[in-house]
């Protein structure tokens, strides 16, 4: 393919791009800032290929600078756009230090005819760009680690990595054979540039499909968690209960590692929504959330049943073990002052704690024995903790 066709090729797929991040961020609503940070990149990177067209038409150091520095731009834009999407803090005064020392260093290096100093200006912005490049790969990676596992995650930030491989390539191949490349003058003939092209068409692809993998994995992590936790308090719901409660008994019975099983239910809690409102209820469920949660260990699932009633799974963790866990749960709550409006509320709530015996049972058999205990704990006077046994020590306590 002759050079002026993979120009356009180049500036048609770069415009695309570019329209595609626009539609996505400003009518999709789809990452809006990151999405215009990528959109600015795509331009300016065809600003870059097109300078680096017009050598021997425009002044040569204008059009080698001009590129040079619309290239740092670009992938710097890209940089801050994955630190806008992984909200992490833009690294601005470090992209600055880059710009204010690289910028003035590319201009005196094009403005030397000197072959080398052409070669010095071509690796340096291969340096800067895929640092900038690279940055942002571990950038990435490190957000969809939190999501997903390892092969998901470099699988999809593979790409970013390997445009730093392209431009540090780039600057080899033009120090090695300094009569190619940048040393070309007729940019619409030549394979050299021809191959630069191809390049640039790659980068911007394997661009595109590294940024849109990051935020389709985004969309699936948020799809995923919204599908498994509940909408007001943020805790697991009753599918992930279900599913977290079948593994672990699992777990239990291949390793003997104890497993128990705390629920409780908000004490007079209708006299919250009765005295205060609705709103000050709701807010009481999701304070109780965030407290059972900042209270449990690392490994144990904090679940709404339905309604006021949550539970703990605790595995690793025997009768003894879980009583005490609750009853310091159940001090906790009760010591908690919710503040809603200006209004204060107490809670107290009532728990049953259950442990999984050495015979077979299903969960939902654990669960009747833990709401059990908390039926127990409510006939008791309520803001108490009760726990069932094991189901054969129960059998042969009944026997005796
Ligand atoms: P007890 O001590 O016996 O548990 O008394 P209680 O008032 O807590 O129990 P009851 O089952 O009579 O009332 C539960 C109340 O919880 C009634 C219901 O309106 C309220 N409730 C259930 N789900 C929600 C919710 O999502 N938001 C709010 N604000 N209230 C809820
Ligand atoms: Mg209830
Ligand atoms: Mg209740």
């Amino acid at each position: 393919m002759h050079n002026p066709t993979l120009l356009m090729v180049a500036l048609s797929l770069g415009a695309l791009l570019a329209a595609i991040w626009l539609i996505g961020g400003l009518v999709l609503k789809v990452a809006r800032k990151a999405t215009l940070h990528w959109a600015v990149s795509n331009a300016v990177l065809g600003g870059a290929v097109t300078l680096l067209y017009q050598r021997g038409h425009w002044h040569d150091s204008l059009a080698f600078f001009g590129s040079d520095v619309a290239v740092l731009l670009g992938y710097l834009a890209v940089r801050r756009g994955v630190q806008v999407f992984t909200s992490q803090r833009p690294s601005d005064l470090e992209h600055a230090v880059l710009l204010v020392a690289g910028i003035p260093a590319l201009g005196w290096l094009r403005a030397m005819p000197a072959v080398p100093a052409q070669q010095a200006a071509v690796l340096l912005t291969a340096l800067l760009s895929s640092y900038a490049m690279w940055r942002a790969t571990q950038e990435a990676y490190h957000c969809m680690r939190q999501d997903f596992d390892r092969t998901t995650s470099i699988a999809t930030v593979l790409p970013i990595f390997v445009i730093g491989l392209l431009l540090l390539g780039r600057a080899v191949l033009n120090w090695a054979f300094p009569s190619g490349g940048d040393a070309v003058r007729d940019a619409t003939r030549g394979a050299e540039f021809g191959l630069f092209l191809l390049a640039a068409i790659l980068a911007q692809m394997l661009q595109s499909l590294s940024l849109a993998g990051l935020v389709i994995a985004r969309l699936i992590a948020r799809i995923r968690r919204l599908s498994v936790s509940d909408v007001l308090t943020g805790a697991a719901n009753r599918r992930r209960l279900e599913d977290v409660l079948g593994a672990e008994m699992a777990r239990r019975r291949r390793t003997g590692r104890p497993l128990s099983l705390a629920v409780l239910d908000i004490d007079h809690f209708k006299h919250v929504n009765d005295a205060h409102g609705h709103a000050a209820g709701d807010a009481a469920l999701a304070a109780t959330a965030a407290l059972m949660r900042r209270l449990s260990r690392t490994g144990d699932l904090v679940a709404r049943l339905g309604g006021e009633e949550f539970c703990v799974v605790l595995p690793d963790t025997d009768l003894a073990g879980a009583a005490i866990a609750v009853e310091r749960l159940r001090r906790a709550l009760e010591q908690e002052m919710i503040v809603f409006e200006g209004k204060r509320l107490h809670l107290s709530a009532s728990f049953g704690v259950a442990v999984c015996g050495p015979r077979e049972e299903g969960w939902s058999d654990l669960l009747k024995r833990a709401d059990a205990a908390l039926y127990r704990a409510k006939a008791r006077g309520r803001n108490c903790v009760e726990t069932a046994p094991a189901e054969p020590e129960r059998v042969g306590a009944e026997a005796s």
